[in-house]
């Protein structure tokens, strides 16, 4: 089996979560495999390795939880952005509009030094306005943007082409 298949037969699928009408890709049965939880690791490192990464920054939550490890295995800093009012010290904000509403993140802002390259990196990619905040509060900071990297891409939303704006790479292991 293909790293993808295996992260493909771990996820699960649920209707109506956490809104009817959603299908919500739920990731935590891969937590429970450690085996699949290295091989996602080292997926993950060499794309950090290949764009010559400085920074790892992770989007809250889910993208805590591979980002952490990539950071710890590549001797990066880890970077948290997280929603309004989680962040305990001097932040700046990005809004960014969804489908109902608006949605604001943060980051310290002593998190990122100026020239630094950074992976931004979260659990799924989907219409990719989180993940395009993300880059967007980075790239306020100084930092430039390397690449971006998810375990899952939902292709049909094509979140791919809103992050391309400046030809950053995606890299997805599932699409
Ligand atoms: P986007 O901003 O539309 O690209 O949505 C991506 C964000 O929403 C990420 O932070 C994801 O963790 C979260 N998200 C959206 N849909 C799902 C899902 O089906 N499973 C897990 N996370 C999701």
């Amino acid at each position: 089996m293909t790293l993808s298949e295996k992260i493909n037969a771990e996820i699960r699928d649920i209707k109506d979560f956490p809104k009817p009408g959603i299908v919500f890709k739920d990731i935590t049965p891969i937590l429970s495999r450690p085996k699949l939880v290295s091989e996602i690791v080292d997926w993950f490192v060499e794309k950090g390795k290949q764009d010559k990464i400085d920074v790892i920054v992770g989007v809250e939550s889910r993208g805590f939880l591979f980002g952490m490890m990539v950071a710890e295995r590549l001797g990066l800093p880890f970077v948290p952005v997280r929603k309004e009012g989680k962040l305990p010290h001097k932040t700046i904000k990005h809004s960014y509009d969804l489908e109902y509403g608006s949605a604001t993140m943060e980051i310290h802002s002593d998190a990122i030094k100026p020239g630094q390259k950074v992976m931004i990196h979260d659990d799924l990619l989907a219409t990719g306005g989180t993940a395009l905040a993300a880059a967007k509060l980075v790239k306020e900071l100084g930092g430039k943007v390397g690449n971006f990297t998810f375990l899952i891409e939902l292709g049909f939303l094509e979140g791919e082409k809103k992050l391309k704006t400046e030809n950053e790479a995606v890299y997805s292991i599932v699409t």
